[in-house]
């Protein structure tokens, strides 16, 4: 990656050149970092030009995606640690047991975790665990939820799909298939609801036009307050343990 010295920091940047691009554009995201689209045959001298020109607002932004990232919650899978489910912090017990297997269930007191003692350590084998059982939840859980709401909503779905993406909470396709992230066991149950609503909505409307908006209020009036909750907690998509 070509870098430059801005402030004696080097800034890594990547280029993009399409025929499309009639200017030079440049962003920085948490995702993608420096980039840069720009014509076919930019000399890399513009190209340096641009990210030293810019280079003072460059950093200011990657130092604030790089506090972001370290202000998201962890998850840890280990004895006593906090785990969303349904929006709300549950704790996880980690207990030995003496069957070499692993086991998970819901308790009053939160979820219980059995495995033999060599792994009550082991944060990966606990995470599987967890993803395992939360992806059985979520598939006997969220097609009941959309049958319901579709028939309240007056509408016919295709089919439902349970999966575990790590970019969207939900999608709908032309044919009327909606596509749900089995985290949203994790969000509180109007939350996930909303979601619901928003890709059935898909189903009469396959854009965001007022219209679309206006068929989303009808059946969840509190909408712009569970997109809020989902904008704060999208780091749940992409959950880091450790
Ligand atoms: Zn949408």
């Amino acid at each position: 990656m070509p870098q430059v010295l801005v402030r004696g920091i080097p800034i890594e940047y990547r280029v993009l050149k399409t025929r499309r691009n009639r200017y030079m554009r440049l962003t920085v995201s948490a995702r993608d970092g420096v980039r840069i689209s720009a014509p076919f045959g930019t000399p890399e001298r513009d190209l340096h030009a641009m990210v030293r020109e810019r280079g003072t607002w460059i950093l200011d932004r990657l130092e604030h995606f790089r506090r972001q990232e370290e202000a998201q919650p962890r998850w840890h899978y280990r004895d006593g640690a906090q785990i969303l489910l349904r929006g709300r912090w549950t704790v996880l017990h980690v207990q030995d047991w003496e069957r070499n297997a692993g086991k998970i269930r819901l308790a009053d007191n939160g979820i219980v975790i059995q495995v033999p003692q060599s792994m009550r350590d082991d944060e990966a084998v606990l995470r599987d665990l967890f993803e395992r059982w939360l992806r059985r939840w979520a598939r006997q859980d969220l097609p009941l939820r959309v049958d319901a709401l579709a028939r309240s909503m007056g509408l016919r779905y295709s089919q439902v799909g349970v999966r575990d993406q790590r970019s969207k909470w939900g999608s709908c396709s032309a044919r009327g298939s909606i596509s749900l992230n089995m985290r949203l066991m994790l969000a509180p149950p109007e939350v996930s609801d909303y979601v619901i609503v928003h890709e059935l909505a898909h189903i009469s409307q396959l854009n965001h036009s007022p219209r679309f908006w206006r068929i989303v209020a009808h059946y969840c009036p509190e909408y712009r307050a569970h997109q809020r909750w989902l904008r704060e907690h999208s780091w749940l998509l992409d959950m880091k343990s450790g």
